[in-house]
């Protein structure tokens, strides 16, 4: 991880954040000329520049991680807020896919380098969930970021959760993969509204991943946050 020395919301007045709830992720819809580290450094210092004439204070990131997989951090104080989602920057980190991925993918690559930005913001913050900028966009700045396509890949960034049958948290209830294969044909929110999956039957490790499907169904969430305490509390 390199780290610049941009400035952020600071530059507007704005203070330290105190808390953060989440790891917020973007694309730029931009792209480096080369995968040089030179270039890619300047590319940074463009949309700097660029969200600083928005009026922003800076680059609205506090991560960016290249197609190189190469991570480059806007400033070594990550809670400087930064303007990457509206109305929410007082409480959200914000971690950014260079390139535009509304209709490919991130490389394996920048997949592996963002996985490692989470693990160190996640050291410095607690574990928190991941959420795409549009699950976390209030109504009135709505955004299709990071890309319409994102549910296909996001899911890569938590995969060092899948339990095995060895866990010793797994008492012979679904894996993560049997809920993204729910998930992905629809029915995930069906099975667990309907208690087909029993709570004494997910194990722990597989929270946090509820949590993020959670954030995902946002116009179920309070339901939903409701079944997880219910959750939580069976599982003491
Ligand atoms: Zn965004």
């Amino acid at each position: 991880m390199e780290t610049l020395s941009l400035p952020g919301l600071d530059a507007l007045g704005w203070s330290l954040r105190a808390g953060t709830v989440a790891i917020s992720i973007h694309h730029t819809v931009t792209m480096a000329a080369s995968e040089d580290r030179e270039e890619e450094r300047d590319h940074v210092h463009v949309i700097d520049n660029y969200h600083q004439s928005l009026g922003w204070g800076g680059i609205g990131y506090h991560v960016l991680v290249f197609p190189s997989g190469r991570l480059y951090q806007s400033h070594a104080n990550n809670r400087i807020p930064r303007a990457g989602v509206a109305h929410r920057n007082g409480e959200i980190v914000h971690l950014a896919f260079v390139g535009d991925f509304t209709a490919t993918q991130p490389t394996a690559a920048a997949i592996a380098g963002a996985r490692e930005a989470i693990a160190l913001l996640r050291q410095e913050y607690g574990d928190i969930p991941l959420m795409a900028h549009r699950e976390v966009a209030t109504p009135d700045y709505p955004t299709a970021c990071p890309g319409d396509n994102y549910r296909a890949w996001i899911g890569q960034l938590e995969e060092g959760l899948m339990p095995t049958r060895e866990d010793p948290f797994y008492a012979g209830g679904p894996t993560l993969g049997d809920i993204h294969d729910w998930a992905a044909r629809g029915d995930w929110l069906t099975k667990v509204l309907s208690s087909q999956l029993d709570d004494s039957q997910i194990p722990l490790m597989l929270i946090r991943q509820l949590q993020t499907e959670v954030a995902n169904l946002w116009g179920d969430v309070e339901f939903i946050k409701q079944r997880l305490a219910a959750i939580k509390e069976a599982l003491g």
